[in-house]
């Protein structure tokens, strides 16, 4: 499979969107669906297997390990090295909450508004889980898609082993195409690892495919969009300006869609400022870059076996109790979630490499996740078209050591040892930089991603989401797309 050519590119279409990861790939299917003719821009081409990247496991291709600003440049972006762990926001996520270093904002709008969008994309990325186990899951108005995952044997008799001394698990809703018929088989290398069998629900597989095989959308892959192109008056959008292998092609449409990441996109709108937008579109408050959050991610080992466990699946349970307070802590201190297997010893000095590989090989990779607060101040220090600096986000030091006790004690109680990576916190999940929100005073866009004056000029990704919460923002963002492309169709700028 490959993109079209720049100079093959029709030219009328409904909407331009501009990368093809969680939010771009998820909003193309949307209009998609809704009857609009789309335009996808991704900078990156179909990942396939590269001979020259199998690693320690052959035939593997994995992320750059553990370095989450790492940036992905590829077909379905940052979801083809995700874990696909696909959970909803909590209820208070959407309301302003009091945390240890500060107020985490308020949404411009509630979780019931979002909800009926989660469920969609829940359905397109094949989310298996379980209602009930989770201490702090929204309501929903409907079941899961699909029914539980399996627990690893050895990773189920440490959940019963857990249980049986006091700690409240649940099962951490996954996108695989899992069943009866599907592709997967629930092996070692899907956190952190491209599929090689197509089986995990990525931007790629779930939403850039199936929008594809609708007949509406065309895709240039290995194009960058330049700049986004504004009317005179600075009040519309009106295309994009696209380079492919050096050549550069203007291509117009009514509504343009700007999925290029937490990163990218801030720097996008940033170098298509004009004389009407002299600072970057959607600056006109100082708000564009700002605003950026994420989760301070900390991890430790749980040694849960004598000998070396050999290759699982092990990313299947989580610790969600503790999401708005905890005893004695009224703050809220976040999450815990076991990792998939990765060779982590690789990310260490070299001379500790065999001892961390030896522990790692025989544990359960901890992670444990605190949401990290935005402000007007967090975020990106732009200089001419660069980001020259970054001020990071509030972090909860309390509240991140809160939970990482508590996940240590609930498996010292059940009598597993628990080691901890020497490594510090790292910001993990980075949210912000076009925050969305009801004050353009305070914001980049309006609730529905609409960049505050500039008709027909959204932002659907990461970067638009006014906090991260403290579990794994990939389903709220689908949520988001789908969401905009009801509110694109609805406003008539695309056909419904
Ligand atoms: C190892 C790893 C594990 C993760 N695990 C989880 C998980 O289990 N659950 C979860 O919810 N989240 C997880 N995440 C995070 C999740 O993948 C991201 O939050 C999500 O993909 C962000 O979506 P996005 O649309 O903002 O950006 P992306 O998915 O990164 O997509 C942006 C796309 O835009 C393209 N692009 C950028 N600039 C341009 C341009 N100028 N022109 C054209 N195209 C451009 C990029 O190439 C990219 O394809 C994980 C991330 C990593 C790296």
């Amino acid at each position: 499979m490959s993109g079209l050519r720049l100079e093959d590119a029709r030219g009328a279409y409904d909407a331009i969107v501009v990368g093809s990861g969680a939010g771009g790939g998820t909003l193309t299917l949307g209009l998609a669906r809704r009857g609009a003719r789309v335009l996808l821009v991704e900078s990156g081409d179909f990942l396939r297997l590269q001979p020259s990247d199998a690693g320690e496991q052959p035939g593997v291709y994995m992320y750059g390990l553990m370095r989450p600003d790492d940036e992905v440049t590829c077909v379905g972006g940052s979801t083809k090295f995700y874990g696909a762990a696909l959970y909803r926001f909590r209820e208070s996520d959407f309301r302003a909450v009091e945390h240890e270093a500060g107020v985490s904002p308020a949404w411009p709008f509630g979780y019931e508004a979002l909800e009926p969008y989660y469920a969609e994309a829940e359905r397109l990325y094949r989310v298996h889980g379980a209602a009930g186990d989770d201490a702090s899951e929204p309501f929903r108005a409907g079941p899961f898609p699909h029914a539980p995952l399996p627990h690893d044997p050895l990773v189920g008799a440490v959940m019963a082993r857990l249980r049986a001394a006091g700690a409240r698990l649940s099962d951490i809703p996954r996108g695989l195409d899992y069943g009866s018929g599907g592709a997967c088989i629930m092996c070692a290398t899907c956190d952190a690892h491209f599929c090689t069998r197509d089986a995990k629900m990525d931007a790629e597989t779930a939403a850039v495919r199936p929008a594809l095989a609708t007949g509406n959308v065309d895709l240039l892959t290995r194009t960058d969009c330049a700049r986004v192109i504004t009317s005179i008056d600075g009040r519309r959008a009106e295309g994009v300006v696209l380079v492919q292998d050096g050549n550069e092609r203007t291509l117009h449409a009514p509504v343009i869609a700007v999925c290029a990441g937490q990163t990218r996109t801030a720097l996008l709108l940033r170098r298509s400022r004009t004389d009407k937008h002299a600072d970057g579109l959607g600056n006109h408050a100082g708000m564009l870059g700002r605003g950026v959050a994420g989760h301070m991610t900390g991890v430790f080992f749980a040694l849960v076996s004598a000998a070396p466990m050999g290759p699982r699946h092990t990313k299947s349970f989580a610790m969600n109790t503790y999401y708005d307070g905890a005893p004695g802590w009224t703050h809220p201190v976040g999450v815990l979630q076991i990792a998939g297997q990765a060779p982590i010893w690789n990310d260490a000095r070299r001379v500790l490499r065999p001892i961390v590989k030896a522990i790692a090989e025989r544990s359960l990779m901890c992670f444990h996740m605190t949401e990290a607060l935005p402000s007007r101040d967090s975020g990106f220090v732009f200089e001419g078209d660069r980001i020259v600096a970054e001020a990071p986000p509030r972090f909860c030091g309390g509240s991140y050591k809160r939970i990482r006790e508590l996940a240590m004690k609930a498996f010292g109680r059940a009598g597993y040892p628990v080691i901890p990576a020497l490594r510090k916190p790292q910001l993990w999940h980075k949210t912000g930089g076009a925050i969305m929100g009801n004050d353009p005073a305070q914001s980049v866009t309006d609730g529905h991603g609409q960049i505050h004056g500039v008709e027909g000029l959204y932002v659907i990704d990461a970067s638009s989401l006014p906090s991260a919460g403290a579990v794994n923002t990939g389903l709220t963002i689908m949520a988001l797309a789908l969401r905009a492309a009801d509110t694109i169709a609805a406003s008539g700028r695309a056909p419904a």
